[in-house]
């Protein structure tokens, strides 16, 4: 096992020595008049080297071996380039689990899944806004051309009945007639064009909830509860109601993939997800946050109530033996841990999601099984448990 070597720290500083911070180092720089006159070129050479010495300590600390691979990903942890990937290391480093290259592979795997369908995502948005102004276009077309075709016919009914028809008016009558059946043409395929599009948006609809949902266990995936938490966020604010936010994790789950294989874990991950999706409502969401991780928004309640709530689950899944149906061998007690944070206690939405995933390392480290609240930034508990 790695020990953290806590003098290992990140600097914002970093990005600013690779020039790929907002403030290049400028060499003609005058805010820096009371310290010495160092050559802007010797003050980057030597900040490379502090770099280059950080990135070695990252890499021998972790005892990974020298690759390209290893050395981007020392040096995307270092300069704080991919925050996601910070909260992993970092997490995994407080829980004195090892960062080894397995594991990195395995959070690259998932993160790469997670960036394809980001894409995905942003261009089924595109589509659907290409889809809708083309139904509104040939919705306003086809409405035109029936409004035409009413016209045109009516004048063709007025030509008729003039009795004194001349050659031209005869001839014109029958222009209007091969335009009439035009006309009644177009508005055919132009009603067809507008089915089609309804079917479209129907299949687009479809994927965007696909992309939305966990295929495992049926729940929001990550995606969808990021834009779930933004929205609730932004309206409790508004109504001044109370907002929680819970982190949950599987305890010891990588012992159920070891012992039993993958797909037992799969069907534990589901029972898992199905016993927390037993508390959602319009009010309250539960999503799949990753792996063995899951986050729920409590809307309108209290961060004691969301605790209770939540503690109550814990307890009733705890209280269960279960049995790998497979095998008949028993799975034993599975259990999750927890962390509540009171969404509006924190700075912003990130700063509690953090909280409320700090004190789910807390239950952990306090021996799992257990929910925890998070404390404020001032180290306060941001409110009380409910009395039992
Ligand atoms: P802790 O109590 O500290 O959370 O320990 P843990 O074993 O639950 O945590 P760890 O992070 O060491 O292991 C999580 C495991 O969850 C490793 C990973 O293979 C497994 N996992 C993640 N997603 C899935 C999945 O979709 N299906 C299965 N079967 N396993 C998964
Ligand atoms: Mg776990
Ligand atoms: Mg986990």
């Amino acid at each position: 096992m790695t020990v953290h070597d806590p003098s290992l720290g990140r600097s914002g500083g970093l990005l600013g020595w690779l020039g790929l911070g907002s403030k290049p180092v400028d060499e003609t720089d005058s805010s820096t008049d009371a310290a010495p006159a160092v050559p802007a070129r010797e003050r980057r050479q030597s900040l490379r080297e502090r770099q280059l010495d950080e990135i070695n300590r990252f890499l021998a600390t972790h005892q990974l071996e020298v690759t390209a691979h290893t050395l981007s990903i020392a040096h995307a942890y270092l300069t704080s380039a991919d925050p996601h990937l910070v909260r992993l290391i970092d997490r995994q480093v407080q829980t004195r689990k090892p960062v080894t290259i397995e594991w990195l592979d395995e959070v690259f795997l998932r993160n790469t899944s997670e960036d394809e369908v980001k894409t995905l995502a942003d261009l089924m948005q595109r589509l659907e806004t290409s889809i809708d102004e083309f139904g509104k276009t040939s919705h306003d077309a086809q409405q035109a051309t029936s409004e035409y075709h009413s016209a045109l016919e009516e004048h063709v009914g007025e030509l008729e009945q003039v009795t004194a028809a001349g050659a031209v008016i005869s001839e014109l009558a029958s222009i209007a007639k091969v335009m009439l059946k035009r006309t009644r043409d177009i508005e055919k395929q132009m009603l067809r064009s507008e089915a089609q599009t309804r079917a479209l948006r129907r299949r687009l609809d479809e994927a965007k909830r696909s992309a939305e949902e966990d295929h495992l266990t049926g729940l929001p995936n990550r995606r969808a509860f990021e834009s779930r938490f933004e929205a609730e966020y932004r309206e409790a604010f508004a109504a001044a109601e109370p907002l929680c936010i819970a982190f949950c994790d599987i305890d010891h789950f990588k012992l159920v993939n070891d012992t039993h294989g993958h797909d037992a874990g799969d069907r534990v991950l589901k029972l898992v997800a199905d016993s927390l999706a037993k508390i959602s409502d319009d009010r309250c969401h539960v999503a799949r946050h990753g792996g063995e991780e899951f986050v729920v928004l409590f809307r309108d309640t209290p961060v004691a109530q969301a605790y209770a709530k939540l503690d109550q689950l814990r307890e009733t899944l705890a209280a269960r033996r279960l049995v790998n149906r497979a095998t008949e061998q028993p799975f034993g007690q599975i259990t999750f841990s927890g962390g509540v944070a009171d969404a509006f206690a924190f700075a912003d939405r990130r700063s509690a999601l953090k909280a409320a995933d700090t004190a789910l390392y807390r239950a952990k480290q306090a021996g799992r099984n257990r929910i925890e609240l998070a404390t404020t930034e001032d180290g306060k508990p941001a409110d009380q448990p409910a009395a039992a």
